[in-house]
């Protein structure tokens, strides 16, 4: 058995044979990818920048991402490389050193489980969930058609499943709420119609999802090929509601019974670390009958997975195993799925999901849903002391898988946990009919709080800034004339103690992000807000120009008339610097240059230029940063009507634009009366 020099204790999920693949965060920095060991997540995006991958990818920045879908589209070879890599880093006797000697990646590249915040690993393009337990479907063929008439004639000849929404795939810890749907009248005679009401017979369904990984293929997979393709294995929860499922599955399948949610559990375990535990399924053999050539594996098996299914009421203190099964259960396996799922020529992409199908054994201890523990509702399932047929409101449900062997030792899938809240109360009805819903906030930042003086022209910028972006956001005045961000406070908040200073938080990673300098701040939000309106050309050449502008001032001409820094040089030089006349002279040559480039850049584009400073058709941040300068110059008596005569009409159309007019610094907070 292998071990690693972090002390990890033997039983744990995330043993070394193990190193599944997630996405986590810590608060303030965005999700990124990590493997997990013991109880310590690993920020493979730490290490991959430290160059450990440097000479196994072919491409960079593949960890940093949201999600693995990129680095899942890499050969199969690929991701066989990194979590070779990631256990010769680990592994005692250590045979890579380049983590372990290195405290500071140690430090930085290591969280407790505890301290950070899974995510859905991948973005999940398209869903399909299958039927491949022989024993899960000859129990629900039984119980909906007889015991000799279980298995539909197809279910032998390949494995049956339908499309299922890649929408509402979401990671473990999850709250499900108890839907609404359309419900057949009455039980017995569906000639009665239906109604509109809360599910009555919610129920889970265990199951193992298999992710896709690889480039997208354009033509059918052999077995061989599919095989290639399985990056690795979740635990999932297919959430069913069974009255809603029983009025329309007819004849196309389920449909809304399934598509309210789906929860996975967060660490892929690879396809490479679950070899060592592959198994003969409980099938043992295909021989009767024998699928036909393409479905045929050679290596026909499984993995010996043991899952189980637990449910904790919202009385109870602990969950309670309710079912406990094997991945063996299954027909139909992974590959047999996918290499059918293109039999026509489907196209398969990195991220896509295939449900096993609720894998049910063959005792009455190993069904993987309700529906069969309780045999259709006609016998009562022991929840600890309590009893019930279907979920109750408030019943966390907690999935469970693992492998064990003399040999490797153990792994597990760590768990998939949901949560059934109690119906809306009524979410159609007709009082609500008509009501336009509400539009959740969905922005990730919010809470916008900016630190900022009335009269600061890089303060301006980032109101401007954020009046474009339609942001709502609290003013802090930070008074300089009366020195306050020299203030213990404030150089709390900004150790440069200067203005402005831009805070928020983000709701995905719970954190609070403060960013000073105007400039960098702008960057931000048109990051954070690309689909708001922009102050950022979208041509690469136009945008360059308008930064190439934008700069001139915020570097080239804004600091050198910075009233603060020319007074101290006036009283050092004793008189010979005159400040105001610097900070006059300053001002002229940077608008001047400018001008000459606004003008440069209306005869390039010959005619075809718009009215603002990048020759486009609306500001972009070098008006900003240009109309915010010749307030500035206004100061110091800057006379520019002569000199720069298209900055100056740049400035008045600017000016008369709400979102400059309504951030001016003679309309904020703090301006003291009469000052201009
Ligand atoms: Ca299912």
């Amino acid at each position: 058995m292998a071990y690693s020099w972090l002390k990890v204790p033997n039983d744990s999920d995330f043993t070394i044979v193990n190193v599944p693949f997630g996405v986590f965060s810590v608060p303030g920095k965005s999700p990124r990818a990590a493997t997990i060991l013991g109880d310590t997540v690993l920020d493979l995006s730490l290490l991959e920048e430290a160059g450990l991958f440097d000479d196994i990818m072919p491409i960079a920045n593949v960890f940093c991402r949201p999600d693995l879908n990129t680095f899942i589209e890499q050969p199969k070879a690929v991701w066989s490389n990194v979590r070779q890599r990631v256990i010769r880093l680990l592994v005692e006797p250590c045979e890579d050193p380049r983590l372990k000697e290195n405290s500071a990646l140690k430090r930085a590249s290591f969280h407790h489980i505890a301290e950070v915040k899974m995510h859905l690993p991948i973005h999940v393009g398209d869903y399909t969930d299958f039927y491949s337990s022989r024993e899960h479907a000859t129990n629900v063929g039984t119980m909906f058609r007889g015991k000799d008439d279980a298995l539909q004639p197809n279910w032998l000849h390949l494995p049956v499943g339908y499309h299922g929404r890649a929408s509402t795939v979401y990671v473990s810890p999850h709250n499900v709420r108890r839907p609404y749907g359309q419900l057949q009248k009455d039980a017995n005679d569906p000639s009665q119609g239906s109604e509109y009401g809360p599910c009555q017979l919610m129920d889970f369904e265990l199951e193992m999802a298999a992710v896709v990984g690889g480039a997208a293929n354009t033509r059918p997979m052999t077995i061989e090929q599919a095989k290639s393709r399985i990056f690795g294995f979740l635990l999932m929860n297919d959430w069913s509601a069974r009255d809603i499922q029983k009025w329309e599955y007819v004849p196309l399948g389920p449909f809304t019974s399934k598509n309210f949610a789906t929860t996975v559990s967060p660490w892929i375990v690879t396809a490479d670390a679950l070899e060592a535990f592959a198994a003969p399924t409980s099938a043992g053999l295909q021989d009767n009958p024998t699928p036909l050539p393409y479905l045929q594996d050679p290596e026909y098996g499984s993995y010996d997975v043991v899952m189980t299914v637990a449910i904790q009421s919202a009385r109870q203190s602990q969950p309670n195993v309710v079912c406990t099964s094997n991945f063996k259960n299954l027909y139909w396996n992974s590959a047999q799925q996918l290499a059918h799922h293109t039999v026509t020529g489907c196209s398969m992409k990195a991220g896509d999901l295939l449900g096993s199908g609720t894998i049910s054994g063959s005792t009455e201890t190993s069904f993987g849903s309700m529906l069969e523990l309780s045999w259709k509702g006609s016998r009562e399932v022991k929840v600890g002391e309590e009893k019930r047929k279907f979920l109750h409101d408030g019943d966390v449900v907690v999935l469970k898988g693992h492998c064990v062997s003399d040999v490797q030792g153990h792994l597990g899938f760590g768990e998939c946990r949901g949560t059934l809240l109690a119906a809306e109360t009524a979410p159609l009805s007709p009082t609500k009919q008509g009501v336009v819903a509400e539009a959740p906030t969905t922005d990730r930042y919010q809470n916008f709080k900016l630190y900022g003086y009335w009269r600061s022209s890089s303060t301006w910028r980032v109101r401007v800034a954020l009046a474009v972006k339609h942001i709502e956001y609290e003013t802090i005045p930070i008074d300089l004339a009366g020195d306050q961000q020299k203030s213990e406070g404030y150089l709390e908040v900004n150790p440069f103690g200067q203005v402005p200073l831009l805070e928020c938080s983000d709701v995905l990673t719970g954190g609070t992000i403060r960013l000073g300098q105007s400039i960098a701040i702008i960057d931000f939000l048109e990051e954070a807000f690309p689909l708001r309106k922009s102050l950022l050309p979208k041509n690469l050449v136009e945008r360059a120009i308008a930064r190439q502008m934008a700069e001139i001032i915020n570097s080239g001409t804004q600091p050198l008339q910075n009233i603060f820094s020319l007074r101290d040089f006036e009283m050092r030089s004793s008189g010979a610097i005159n400040a105001a006349e610097e900070a006059k002279k300053a001002n002229e040559l940077g608008l001047g240059v400018l001008e000459k480039l606004v003008l440069q850049r209306r005869g390039d584009l010959s005619g075809e230029a718009g009215p603002y400073c990048a020759g486009g058709f609306c500001p972009t941040i070098a008006d900003v940063c240009m109309v915010a300068q010749i307030y500035n110059a206004s100061r110091f008596r800057v006379e520019l009507s002569e000199t720069c005569p298209a900055l100056v009409e740049i400035d008045k159309l600017c000016n008369d634009l709400p979102c400059f007019k309504a951030s001016h610094p003679d309309n904020q907070v703090g301006v003291p009366e009469r000052a201009n």
